[in-house]
């Protein structure tokens, strides 16, 4: 097997860049929310997965800080929603000019703290601006739809208020896209936000969060975003049980949102699922392999495998399985891993070492199992949490293969025609993303019909992974049936009223009911 070249982790002068982003705290050492003023939690660590080192300590927030925020936010709330939307999309639109300003710095601490390479690390903030804009736009936007009465001189209309307070809790791997994609629409909507962030990535949050409180304040809307950081899980089921939170936002894994959405169902309030993704890539015979191997090897190995949509499964047909698995060794052994700071850099580290005692989980089971590992495999010894990108001969009722493991692990299977590759891809729990490459229309339309792809995403001669904010985005099963970003996925953080008046002289009842003391 032909050695994977590593660069060295650089020495990461995380304190001056935490300086610039402002967030040095009064106590030296010890970071704290915006709104944790006096956390008595203790502390938790924020650690760099590319050195394995601590970055920070993180004042945790305790039961007293969840009281103070949440209050706080239903506050804010009340005042939000009396203001125009577009006053609203003008306190995003000031977010995202200083996003824009602050952009290489967040970008930095992203790859420095989830260990994203700088490209993905610029593009995450880059996610955050594109849907700040959209969500300016959008705030001129909102309409309720008009409809025949069946009686005269009345006027039906439907219209959207807003919810009031939305919690939102995220994962580690978009530790700032998924809030943001949350928070902007959710504001313009009306809305006050909490954010719980992933113990894993506080210093992002932290950093974030400071710069759209700022703007809150200045804007006279203080208290519309709101902060808790914890390592436990206390806070997060806190909110899951709370009454006050009308909408919860959960990304993470289907196993946590399970949880959080039957919380949240037993007080019936709402929830917005995000959890986990097994996606599978379908190549048919006439397949451009031009455009799958770069594809196949982004949707795999691109942010080291940690995406909800990376490309985890690969069902190839059985012309193309061998020459398409070795040009993809190829493409492997060529992958440079180490700094993710370093431009020359594809594949960044895991996130952390129970993140890297799953993939060396995988593996033995797939060994095991008695798969035969083409490329990779491995994980690298040293500082930090790396492994190789992972290329395996598979078969598809294989537990391993039908779970998600987070890491840079693809599984290659073959298949003979259409329906038996639609079939594999839709015979996992989860169904976020799917991709068919084919220059076949009867294909490509057999693949998109309803007897096709089960999943939120189903993409032609493109990967997985790396969705735009224009379309709704989220995936169904075990994914857990949300959509967030565009489209009209505003909808989830609005409640829809009903509405009929009256402007004539009589009182027809609907369905030609009579109901008179008179006949
Ligand atoms: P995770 O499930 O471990 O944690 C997610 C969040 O839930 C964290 O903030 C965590 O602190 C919190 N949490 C943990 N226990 C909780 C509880 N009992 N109640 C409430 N909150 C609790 O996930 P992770 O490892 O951070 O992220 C990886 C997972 O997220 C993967 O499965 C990935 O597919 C999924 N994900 C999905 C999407 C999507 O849009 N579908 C996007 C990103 C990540």
């Amino acid at each position: 097997m032909p050695a994977v070249r590593t660069t060295p982790v650089a020495a990461v002068d995380s304190a001056g860049l935490l300086a610039e982003l402002r967030l040095a705290g009064n106590n030296p050492g010890a970071l704290y929310g915006a709104d944790v003023e006096a956390p008595g939690a203790g502390h938790f660590s924020s650690e760099n997965p590319a050195g394995g080192n601590v970055l920070a300590e993180i004042g945790r927030a305790s039961i007293y800080d969840y009281e103070r925020v949440i209050e706080s936010a239903v506050q804010a709330a009340a005042r939000l929603g009396a203001l125009p939307a577009p006053a609203r999309g003008e306190l995003v639109r000031r977010i995202a000019v200083r996003l824009r300003e602050q952009k290489p710095l967040l970008a930095m601490l992203v790859s420095i703290e989830v260990g994203k390479i700088r490209s993905e690390g610029a593009g995450e903030i880059q996610e955050m601006i594109d849907i700040a804009d959209f969500a300016v736009g959008l705030a001129r936007q909102f309409g309720g739809r008009t409809l025949a009465s069946e009686r005269p001189s009345h006027r039906l209309f439907e219209q959207w208020h807003p919810l009031g307070v939305v919690g939102v809790i995220t994962a580690f791997n978009f530790p700032a896209a998924v809030w943001a994609w949350n928070a902007f629409i959710a504001l313009v909507c009306g809305n006050a936000v909490v954010w719980k962030p992933s113990p894993k990535a506080p210093l992002v949050a932290l950093a974030v969060h400071r710069i759209v409180a700022a703007e809150a304040a200045a804007a006279g809307m203080p208290g519309v975003f709101g902060l808790l950081l914890s390592d436990e899980a206390l806070l997060g089921q806190r909110m899951a049980g709370d009454t006050r939170i009308a909408l919860l936002s959960f990304t993470g894994s289907s196993a946590v949102g399970k949880t959080v959405a039957q919380s949240v169902a037993a007080r019936m309030g709402r929830s917005l699922l995000e959890c986990s993704g097994n996606n599978a890539v379908i190549v048919a015979p006439d397949a451009d392999l031009e455009l799958v191997a770069p594809a196949v090897l982004f949707g795999a190995v691109g942010t080291a495998g940690q995406r909800c949509t990376s490309t985890r499964r690969l069902i190839v047909h059985e012309t193309l399985y061998e020459p398409l698995l070795a040009r993809l060794a190829r493409a492997y052994a060529r992958v440079r891993i180490g700094d993710p700071l370093d431009a020359a850099t594809l594949l960044g580290p895991l996130i952390d070492a129970h993140a890297r005692d799953l993939f060396r989980a995988a593996i033995a089971e797939v060994c095991a199992a008695g798969g035969e590992i083409v490329f990779g495999g491995r994980h690298l010894d040293g500082p930090g949490y790396f492994v190789q990108p992972t290329l395996v001969r598979a078969h598809a009722d294989w537990p391993v293969v039908r779970r998600e493991t987070f890491a840079p692990i693809l599984y290659a299977m073959s298949y003979r025609d259409t329906e038996e590759a639609i079939a594999l891809n839709n015979a996992v729990e989860q169904g976020l993303s799917s991709s068919i490459f084919t220059r076949d229309i009867a294909t490509a339309e057999a693949f998109l019909s309803a007897r096709g792809s089960d999943c939120g995403i189903a993409n032609v001669n493109c990967g997985t992974s790396g969705a735009e904010i224009g379309a709704a985005f989220g995936g169904e099963k075990a994914t857990g049936g949300g959509r967030e970003a565009g489209s009209d996925a505003w909808k989830s953080y609005m409640r829809r009223q009903a509405v009929t008046i009256n402007w004539g002289r009589e009182l027809p009842l609907a369905q030609g009911v009579h109901f008179s003391l008179d006949d």
